[in-house]
């Protein structure tokens, strides 16, 4: 049955989805210049191709026009090609080597930045690039010493020491950090009671930690804090009145970290990530999924915006991995329920991480549906809301064993989109560029080239030092570490993945 568009048009919540491109001819573009001054490298983090495909299969449902990124892909000044996104270990890889391999063009062992495990510590972007006096920024809507972020910058040998992690940015001399994690600054609640916004605000950093702080800034460098963890899926935000005023946007906090990073003689480098994208999909959330890349997909706006208008500026625009494969599957006769599932994501209201919290850890069937219905506009049968309340029916699977995997297959009778796992994905992954230098994100490029790519920019060349798989391998065993030492296991496998 083909859906009523009207029955889903006032839906204001989709209204992001209508974000107009300019119409550049090439002559507008950056036409023969290879070499940018600054560099925005925006990373829908865990995005698979099916997410990029159901946001613009919503929008052209809901508005008649194709999403932000799909109608960037048709442009004539883009490039557009694929990456590869193994890490030294695996076909699959986590955050922290993805992140890594663009930050020091290395593969490492997933879970640790920037590092071997025997301690040899890889020369990263934002160290080589501070040291040309070229001005550097951080924007995430996770903790800002997440994975994504860290691997821009930090050597650690594991992404689970946050607290570390948040001293290694004051020594960096980042210039612009903005997203979540006040726990790991904040001296009450550090263990070791350092009050690092007091010392980020000695080195000359203007903190802020609200929405309005955060617009208020002045100056040059910052120190954006906005959540005690990772700030909230965008479908809870933008459904709260007090965090709309609290809590700034990607999109909000993009804009001013280029408006802060840009004027400088050196240029600049800021990485973007729309973290919640993957803590969604690792939660197999479709409504904390969608609402996430389409709040990605205004930064990235803001980002291509300031590069037409700087005309010096490149743009990436990339995910790090796939994450659990979304897709909207043929439902019905002829396939023809398939469009009214999808539809059902603008009358969604909650992440399932806020719908969890409410229901607690033993809820009965009845007050699972009731919310279920309050929160996701879906009123599942008696029966599946049973299967919630008791053991998991696929306890055995080690990719279903969560019960935010039952939730997603009940609901999948309704949306018709299902999910293969919440786990990351080895999928090659889509990368989209514009302004100069464009050129070399053409085809299907490995992970480890980015970080040259972006350094040739800035007239700088670095070789850092290799390792093999064998040769980790080895060290790792002689010193009997472990997967999920790092805390990846942990990571990965998260009933319903808050990703620290
Ligand atoms: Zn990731
Ligand atoms: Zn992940």
């Amino acid at each position: 049955m083909a859906i009523s568009r009207r029955s889903v048009l006032g839906a204001g919540a989709l209204g992001a989805l209508g974000l107009a491109l300019p119409n550049l001819s090439l002559g507008q573009s950056d036409g023969e210049k290879r070499r940018a001054k600054n560099v925005i490298f925006c990373v829908s983090d865990g995005m698979s191709l099916g997410t990029l495909s159901m946001v613009d299969q919503l929008s052209r449902l809901l508005h008649g026009r194709p999403s932000y990124w799909a109608e960037l892909l048709n442009q004539e000044y883009v490039v557009n090609g694929f990456q590869e996104t193994r890490s030294l270990n695996s076909v699959v890889t986590d955050s922290a080597a993805a992140a890594s391999t663009w930050g020091s063009g290395r593969r490492i062992w997933s879970g640790a930045l920037n590092e071997f495990p025997d301690g040899t510590k890889l020369r990263t972007l934002t160290q080589l690039l501070g040291e040309a006096k070229v001005r550097t920024g951080l924007v995430t809507t996770a903790t800002i010493t997440h994975a994504t972020p860290a691997g821009f910058c930090v050597n650690a040998p594991t992404r689970d020491n946050q607290p570390f992690i948040a001293t290694q940015y004051l020594a960096s001399g980042v210039d612009v950090l903005m997203g979540g994690g006040t726990q790991y600054f904040d001296a009450s609640k550090r263990t070791d009671k350092r009050d690092l916004f007091s010392d980020f605000a000695k080195a000359g950093y203007a903190v802020a930690k609200s929405r309005e702080e955060m617009l208020a800034i002045e100056g040059s460098k910052a120190l954006g804090i906005y959540s005690n963890s990772h700030l909230p899926y965008w479908v809870d935000h933008m459904n709260s009145p007090e965090l709309m005023r609290s809590t700034p946007t990607l999109a909000e906090m993009s804009r001013k970290a280029i408006d802060m990073l840009k004027g400088s003689d050196q240029g600049f480098l800021l990485q973007i990530e729309g973290a919640k994208i993957d803590h969604a999909a690792h939660g197999n959330d479709l409504a904390g999924l969608i609402y996430d890349q389409i709040a990605f997909e205004a930064a990235v706006k803001v980002a291509i915006d300031f590069a037409i208008e700087d005309g010096e500026t490149l743009v990436v625009i990339t995910t790090d991995h796939g994450n659990a494969s979304p897709t909207l599957n043929g439902a019905g006769a002829g396939y023809g329920d398939s469009e009214a599932g999808l539809a059902r994501v603008a009358k969604m209201k909650s992440s399932y991480d806020r719908l969890f919290t409410e229901l607690g850890t033993e809820p009965k069937a009845a007050k699972i549906r009731e919310s279920i219905e309050a929160h996701l506009g879906i009123a599942i049968k008696p029966e599946e809301a049973e299967l919630l309340a008791g053991k998991s029916p696929f306890a055995s699977s080690i990719f279903y064993g969560g019960r935010n995997a039952t939730l997603s297959v009940i609901l999948g009778n309704y949306t018709k989109v299902t999910w293969t796992s919440g786990n990351h994905t080895s999928d090659h992954v889509l990368c989209t560029a514009f302004g100069p230098g464009k050129e070399a994100f053409h085809g299907l490029t490995p992970n480890v080239a980015s970080f040259a790519n972006i350094l040739a920019h800035y007239d700088i060349r670095h070789e850092n030092p290799k390792m093999t798989y064998e040769e980790a391998k080895k060290i790792r065993d002689a010193k009997n570490v472990k997967d999920g030492d790092g805390g990846l296991a942990a990571h990965l496998h998260a009933d319903v993945c808050d990703c620290d």
